[in-house]
């Protein structure tokens, strides 16, 4: 296996995982990371919760951190600007070139805003974004949060001195991880003044960037830093102008028909309204006119609409096939459409037939076990050998923080393609727990479990067993009751 060239390119969590387990599994190879950032993202303190579940913590490292650990990758401070595949060469922001046997794509994603080349329209994904926020934030007395997602959610239960609007596209919040039930769980807490543990706050992560290391392309285009990850937002200041905690007024079922400048408001004639919906008469710097015709002045409109796979720079001359949602297809092997050539993490659409219970979702868990995946992979291949797909796509679990509630999502959580074919059981205990099962055919295939509930271990075992619970479900929820007992 000697002069074997791998390269990856993106220093994020699915190309740092990929790398690092290249140095594990191929031996005598070359390995090289190609980072169009300075910082590199490396997992710490991984936990886990259950087979499927687990937790991590996120550093960012200067990407020489690699270099002098024990692994033996080559890392590069670079940018490709483009790839030919049928020469296996990437072409690189300095002009050089750089050959590979085995390439893999980790390029992660960057957000959609709702307006470009507006300064009061704001994305968050990195820590550049995050510091300009922070920066924007501190004469703000009003913003307005677009987007439903864990990135809105955990801006809104962060923020604080800061009146928000928050304008969802969807009856309830939160919807992308969770339903209408437990959304109206968190709803209460939506304007709850947060209790700032010191202790808690301080076994949080640190994000930092070195001013020195701006990231230019060849021409002068800023490139993205990795994406932000597990509770970036919790350990920030994010303070406003205001002396208060939360006021937060959610706007359901609406999206932003257009983003409009104090003289396009007078131009057109139109009025800005308050929360309570009498007359706004305040002079605000940007106006956004949702699809319900009311138009709120901020300060700044944050732009958490999701993402969009980084692709295009590998995609003239070559023919990597995309997925309707932008990202790189690969199969079950993690190859692209191109010999040789394979993707993972938010980069890419997993096209394979998925077992029933997992879903792709762009999220740091799945960026780390593509990583890793795609490593074994890309060995696998050069070795000849055959590879099954990993155990960890069996079954999707994510574990997360909402409202200072643990949130642990099993399967098909959301009741994910069962049109109307399923039964709920559910268990609440107000300001407590959410617990929610979704059984179809009389087996539990998925769940979302809020606060301290202790069941994740155990439902994950009933949906991975696919066990017929006919003769148990009318208990399986019962307080005090240990479900275990029940298949002893
Ligand atoms: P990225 O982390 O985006 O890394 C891509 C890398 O590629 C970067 O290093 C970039 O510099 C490099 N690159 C790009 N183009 C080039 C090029 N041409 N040449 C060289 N290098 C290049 N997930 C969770 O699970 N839980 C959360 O709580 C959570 N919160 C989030 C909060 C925010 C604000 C954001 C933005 C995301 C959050 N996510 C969360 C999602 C998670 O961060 C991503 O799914 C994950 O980081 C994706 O990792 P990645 O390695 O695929 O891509």
């Amino acid at each position: 296996m000697s002069d074997l060239k791998y390269v990856v390119v993106g220093g994020g969590i699915a190309g740092v995982t990929c790398a690092e387990t290249l140095s594990v599994l191929a031996e005598n190879a070359t390995i090289t990371l190609l980072s169009a950032s300075p910082l590199i993202k490396t997992v710490t303190n991984l936990i886990q919760i259950t087979p499927n579940i687990e937790s991590f913590d996120v550093e960012e490292q200067p990407y020489k951190h690699l270099k002098e650990g024990q692994c033996k990758v080559q890392v590069i401070y670079t940018t490709v600007n483009s790839l030919c595949a049928q020469e296996k060469r990437l072409h690189l922001s300095d002009g050089k070139t750089l050959d590979y046997d085995q390439l893999c794509i980790c390029t992660g994603g960057k957000p959609k805003l709702i307006a470009v080349n507006n300064p009061y329209v704001l994305g968050i994904r990195d820590t550049e974004s995050v510091k300009e926020f922070q920066k924007k934030l501190k004469t703000a007395q009003r913003i307005v949060i677009v987007g439903n997602g864990g990135i809105a959610t955990e801006l809104v239960y962060e923020l604080e001195g800061c009146e928000v609007i928050w304008a969802i596209k969807d009856t309830s919040i939160s919807h992308t991880f969770v339903d209408a039930g437990a959304a109206e769980f968190f709803v209460a807490h939506l304007n709850k003044a947060k209790a700032n543990s010191p202790e808690e706050l301080s076994k949080r992560l640190k994000y930092t960037t070195n001013e020195e290391c701006e990231v230019m392309t060849s021409d002068k285009k800023p490139v993205m830093g990795s994406a932000l990850g597990p509770d970036w937002a919790a350990q920030l200041d994010i303070r406003g102008a205001q002396q208060m905690s939360h006021r937060v007024h959610v706007e359901h079922e609406v999206e932003v028909e257009r983003v409009l400048s104090p003289d396009d408001l007078t131009l057109l004639g139109l009025k800005a309204c308050s929360v309570d919906q009498g007359q706004d008469f305040t002079n605000w710097p940007v106006y956004v006119q949702l699809t319900n015709s009311k138009i709120y002045g901020c300060d700044l409109i944050v732009s958490a609409t999701g993402v969009e796979p980084f692709t295009e720079v590998f995609l003239p001359g070559n023919n990597i096939d995309l997925a309707p949602d932008g990202g790189m297809k690969v199969n079950s092997k993690m190859e692209t459409s191109e010999p040789h050539v394979y993707a993972a993490g938010d980069v890419c659409t997993a096209c394979w037939d998925p077992s029933p219970y997992w879903q792709q979702m762009r999220l740091w868990s799945q960026a780390r076990q593509m990583g890793c995946y795609a490593a074994k992979c890309m060995v696998a291949a050069t070795k000849g050998e055959n590879i099954t797909l990993d155990f960890c796509f069996e079954l999707f679990a994510h574990v997360t923080t909402f409202f200072n509630f643990k949130v642990i999502l099993l399967g098909k959580f959301n009741a994910q393609n069962l049109s109307n074919d399923y039964e709920v059981l559910l268990r609440v205990t107000k300001g407590q727990e959410y617990v929610k099962a979704i059984l179809h055919n009389n087996r539990l295939v998925g769940a979302i479990l809020i606060g301290e509930t202790d069941l994740e271990e155990t439902f994950e075992n009933l949906i991975l067993n696919g066990l017929d619970l006919t003769a148990f479900k009318d208990n399986l929820l019962e307080p005090g009751i240990d479900v275990d007992d029940f298949f002893d």
